[in-house]
């Protein structure tokens, strides 16, 4: 029984979303009756729900067809919670090294991470020389958690149209957000508003082409019920590009976790035999750094 109002989504590149060029990939496998805000939560044991996904023949981007409206879908990622806490700092270094060469040559003034969560990159760039830090989340719960230096400039809610003045950032980042957003190309085109001329977005997602996702298919992590429109290295920067966008790098993104998160996180069988394996070999909480299927973008206004 439907409990909640569903609405269409639509290939963000093709005119019209045809069924030639769009085909069924995989079929919706939940009811209205199992989703609540866990589902909704950052890094949580994933549950491998999912919408109806549709695939773009001309562009290879994989979209949910029907999905929750926008006031569900609020709801429940305010009700979210942070997750991944033991995982912050491994985070927060895969994260700071791509643009860690790139910084020397930018402004450290003000920077904006939106989807900022309990503010952990906002201490990152804070670290790191920028002078001005603020984040937007719409859960309630992550600010509470955050470092007092970089709580207060945390907006709890969505970004969107007016929350910034024109002409503001030197820096907006952005990570694992894009995908789980309706209208990622809005998002994108009130991005270009935010940053200076000559100011940069930083961003993170996942990639449907990376082996992970190619390997377990439907069983993958990112074929979610979070994820509206999943983005490749080619279409990603076609959509940056549409939002005024010049595109600087398109680059994987290593993670490195202890492989007691990738034993957590994988959709492997027999998990409890891995974790057993990983323990008596004395590598449960060692790290291993692997390319986990994310890419990250940078880009110039
Ligand atoms: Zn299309």
């Amino acid at each position: 029984m439907a409990k909640y109002n569903y609405i269409t989504k639509e290939c963000l590149f093709c005119d019209g979303t045809n069924a030639t060029d769009h085909p069924l990939l995989y079929k919706k496998n939940f009811k209205d009756e199992d989703l609540n805000a866990e589902v909704f939560s950052a890094r949580r044991t994933t549950e491998h729900f999912h919408y109806d996904m549709l695939k773009c023949r001309n562009t290879g981007l994989i979209f949910s067809r029907h999905i929750l409206d926008d006031n569900t879908l609020n709801e429940l990622y305010k009700g979210s919670v942070v997750t991944f806490g033991e995982q912050t700092e491994f985070i927060k270094r895969d994260y700071w090294q791509p643009i860690k060469e790139y910084v020397k040559k930018w402004k450290k003034g003000k920077a904006l991470d939106i989807g900022c969560s309990n503010g952990f990159f906002l201490e990152v760039l804070k670290d790191n020389g920028y002078a001005d830090v603020y984040g937007v989340e719409p859960g309630e719960e992550p600010k509470k958690i955050a470092r007092a230096d970089v709580r207060d400039n945390i907006h709890t809610g969505f970004y969107g149209p007016g929350l910034y003045p024109a002409d503001h950032f030197d820096l907006i980042t952005c990570f694992q957000t894009l995908d789980h957003l309706s209208d990622p190309l809005g998002m994108l085109k009130n991005m270009y508003q935010n940053v200076k001329p000559g100011g940069n977005v930083y961003m993170i997602m996942h990639n449907t082409k990376a082996l992970q996702a190619k390997l377990f298919g439907e069983k993958s992590p990112i074929i979610d019920v979070e994820h509206i429109y999943l983005f490749n290295k080619e279409n990603l920067p076609q959509l940056c590009e549409k939002a005024g966008f010049k595109v600087v790098s398109v680059f994987d993104v290593k993670n490195g976790y202890p492989y007691s998160y990738w034993v957590r996180m994988s959709p492997l069988p027999l998990k409890k035999l891995w974790i057993g394996l990983f323990k008596a070999l004395g590598m449960y909480s060692k790290i291993l750094a692997i390319n986990a299927g994310n890419m990250g973008i940078i880009l110039e206004k």
